[in-house]
């Protein structure tokens, strides 16, 4: 067994503990199920009455008492009508005896405590003892909102008190330093009741977002992408042409133009395919690469939406590169190469790739297939780069690359995608004149880099729990004066570092210094450039950084060279 089905067993367990406890106390709550999850466990029940968050101290409170009992759970087969007998109460765990296969059903007993189950138990309940009941939440039999509502009790486990501590910390920091947590404390965003789901960026959220908008848009100059910009509203007879009417239109926003039918734009996709439809195309003129930072609405249920991780309306990084066959492969390339540039900028160690294959119901030719899928293998073995195959998971137009970072929490969060389309170019007839003078159909990739702008972001925050990289923070440096003698020295300093182009920014308060570092630290700027009366007179400062380490006497040249040798990393 590995770690994770040690871990699964133990958690297993302790969700037996839990029903026993409740049992114990409530020994009228109807028990349904209680599986191990990714990182927990879980009971689903119908209590007496309902359960509060205070009920799980009692709860807890028995569970513990149980471990110290020590009792041995014991697994056996029993006949289904003996199991119909023992659960003559409970429709719950009839249904689920009618379910199982076979004559019999697994029963584990610990102490006077039986529950339904199929197995995998450790020995004794003495070995459960470092759990915690985390929260109380509904949910509903089998999770289909017609049946029955339930109660869940959610908790986890640990094999020791220290990796239980550990992942009870790891809970604590993502609450502290949620994106919506952050970007109330930072003045970065919010939202409003007048435009749900839609983001509102405040200056110093924008002056990030620009900057990722010019890093990307420097990266993809740096390739020959051409930047586009196309209509947030077309006509629906566009939309009905690519398909989005017909398999998206549930997410997309319609409304009337001079009594004509238009949506606005869920994708940017068409955007550029007129722009490449608008004259004829030569050979010469491939791989015709446009980008675009395409704002898109997709109307998403109002109960998934979730911070910036989950919005109504964002940017893309897009690309839409047409090229031939023979150009696929190289493209694909290029546009990895760029993914795992960005990934190194942004401060992310890992990263991981899958290639989704050829479903059941699709278009295209098997050649086409072959070619498309076998050049983003190749492009992700030539660059070294690991990858699974997620086999038919394909777009039914053609196969695609999913890219993943992983940040410094070790969550996973696919980001990039590059995806090969047979369909659009015969959908809205493409061509090129070939060497030979034929026409001759392109193949479309489609990709984003970042993703959803908006998402990007909030992974990076709390990625770095909001203290953001010099290069990329709202506010590079604040001047702060120690005395008001030394103001006019201080704007003299700020309108040097703002002339080369340094978010720069003055304190003007009369704070004491210690008052004005402690504002500065709380904001998360990551330079503080601080005067005194000697640094005044010898025309230099104290460098401090976010993290307290100080370099004293800098001249503006010193200063300078540092900043660049700082935010050039990546
Ligand atoms: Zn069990
Ligand atoms: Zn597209």
């Amino acid at each position: 067994m590995n770690k994770q089905s040690d871990l699964s067993v133990l958690r297993h367990s302790a969700a037996h503990l839990l029903g026993h406890a409740v049992f114990e106390l409530f020994p009228d709550t109807l028990l349904t199920i209680g599986p191990a999850t990714k990182e927990g466990f879980f009971y689903d029940c119908v209590p007496q009455r309902s359960f509060k968050e205070e009920d799980l101290v009692a709860i807890t409170q028995r569970m513990q008492e149980i471990v110290a009992r020590n009792l041995s759970l014991e697994h056996k087969e029993i006949s289904k009508s003996e199991a119909r007998k023992l659960y003559a109460h409970n429709p719950f765990k009839l249904e689920l005896i009618d379910q199982i296969p076979g004559e019999t059903v697994g029963l584990a007993t610990q102490g006077n405590f039986y529950d339904l189950c199929r197995g995998g138990h450790v020995a004794r309940t003495g070995q459960l003892a470092h759990f915690k009941l985390l929260h109380i939440s509904g949910s509903y039999w089998r999770a289909d909102r017609n049946n029955a509502a339930l109660q869940r009790i959610s908790g986890t486990a640990f094999f020791t008190a220290e990796d239980l501590a550990a992942y009870l910390k790891r809970q604590d920091e993502l609450a502290m330093y949620d994106h919506r947590v952050l970007g109330k404390q930072l003045d970065l965003f919010s939202f409003h009741e007048e435009g749900v789901g839609f983001p509102f960026f405040h200056p110093k959220g924008k002056a990030i977002l620009n900057t990722m908008v010019s890093y990307m848009r420097e990266l993809k100059q740096q390739h020959d992408y051409q930047e586009i910009s196309t209509p947030t509203m077309l006509s629906d007879h566009l939309w009905r042409q690519s398909g989005h009417y017909e398999h998206y239109k549930e997410n997309m926003y319609f409304l009337n133009v001079d009594e004509q039918p238009y949506a606005v734009k869920p994708m940017n996709c068409p955007g550029a395919i007129l722009t490449y439809k608008t004259r004829p195309r030569s050979y010469r003129e491939l791989p015709l690469k446009l980008a675009e930072f395409g704002h898109v609405h997709r109307h998403e249920l109002s109960g998934a939406l979730h911070g910036l991780l989950r919005v109504r309306a964002f940017t893309q990084d897009d690309v839409h590169i047409f090229c031939t066959s023979e150009q696929l492969q190289p493209q694909i390339e290029e546009i990895i190469s760029m993914f795992t540039t960005m990934q190194s900028k942004f401060g992310f160690k890992k990263t991981s790739f899958s290639v989704a294959t050829r479903p059941a119901s699709s278009i295209g030719s098997d050649e086409l297939w072959e070619i498309g899928t076998k050049a983003l293998e190749n492009s992700l073995i030539r660059a070294g780069l690991p990858y699974k195959i997620a086999a038919g998971d394909g777009a039914f137009y053609g196969p695609k690359i999913d890219a993943s970072l992983e940040d410094s929490y070790g969550r996973q969060w696919t980001c990039c995608t590059i995806q090969i389309d047979f369909f659009q170019p015969e959908n809205f007839d493409l061509s090129y004149i070939a060497p030979s003078g034929e026409r001759v159909r392109p193949i479309i990739i489609h990709s984003t880099i970042f993703g959803s702008l908006e998402r990007f972001f909030a992974i990076v925050l709390e990625h770095y729990r909001g203290n953001l990289p010099l290069w990329l923070a709202p506010i590079q440096a604040r001047i702060m004066a120690i005395t008001d003698a030394q103001q006019p020295h201080a704007q003299q300093w700020l309108t040097a570092l703002k002339e080369v182009g340094i978010r720069a920014e003055l304190d003007h308060s009369s704070d004491p210094i210690k008052a004005k570092i402690k504002t500065a630290s709380l904001e998360k700027i990551p330079w503080m450039i601080i005067i005194g009366a000697r640094e005044a007179e010898q025309a230099v400062a104290t460098l401090r950084l976010h993290d307290g380490t100080q370099h004293a006497n800098l001249t503006p040249e010193q200063l300078l060279t540092l900043f660049y040798e700082q935010t050039n990393i990546g």
